[in-house]
């Protein structure tokens, strides 16, 4: 198979194959069509895999079928910093092409730079959840009300972390109507909880 046989549109194709991406992963192949149909996802899947992809290039179509591409459209949730910069520079690999502006806000950096670059109005946000709320707390202006894409990356590991009340409190931030993709490398009690608070009638996919 093909990322077109997938369902994925020509800008995009082209997007992946620059970055040597010509084949999909088994993640991506399960993941994109059900993504695509706008269905809410839960994706069972290591680091390795592919799913960063697997998620970005369904909410980037999204946002290339738009007229006007609305800001804050797409929130990745990542457990560290440095697995929200990796997020980051996928999004920004697949993205940039098309015009997508992205914000990485993560904790122990410098608040001004990241309100300055939240304030620029980013179509996609890759955060860490305190981070991420600190600034919906203190940050005049930002907010989420019109996302249209919720991604909770590695959720195990997310709530291994104690990240779980943090989660909570951010889903408050976020419309109902929204599509939510919940990706982890493994199924806990924790994570079922997390996965009926956070998504509606959800497809699972596991490799
Ligand atoms: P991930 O599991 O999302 O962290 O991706 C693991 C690695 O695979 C990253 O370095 C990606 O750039 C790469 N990758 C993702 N999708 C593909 C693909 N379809 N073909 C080749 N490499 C890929």
């Amino acid at each position: 198979k093909t990322f077109k046989d997938l369902g994925i549109v020509d800008p995009l194709v082209e997007a992946c194959h620059k970055l040597g991406y010509k084949h999909p992963t088994p993640i991506q192949a399960q993941s994109i069509p059900l993504a695509l149909q706008d269905r809410d996802l839960i994706g069972l899947a290591e680091t390795g895999s592919g799913k960063t992809a697997a998620f970005v290039l369904p909410i980037l179509q999204a946002l290339l079928e738009k007229s006007s591409p609305s800001p804050f459209f797409g929130l990745i949730m990542a457990p560290t910093r440095e697995l929200a910069a990796q997020i980051g520079q996928a999004v920004d690999g697949l993205g940039a092409s098309i015009g997508v502006k992205c914000a990485v806000i993560v904790g122990g950096l410098d608040m001004v730079p990241q309100s300055i670059a939240l304030s620029k109005k980013p179509h996609i946000v890759v955060a860490t959840p305190g981070r991420l709320l600190d600034h919906l707390e203190k940050t005049k202006g930002f907010k989420l009300t019109n996302t249209k894409y919720l991604v909770i990356d590695e959720a195990d590991r997310l709530l291994d972390m104690d990240f779980g009340p943090i989660l909570d409190k951010l889903l408050k931030f976020l419309p109902r109507e929204r599509r939510t993709f919940l990706f982890s490398a493994t199924m806990s009690s924790k994570v079922e909880s997390l996965q009926r608070a956070s998504l509606r009638d959800p497809l699972r996919v596991s490799i």
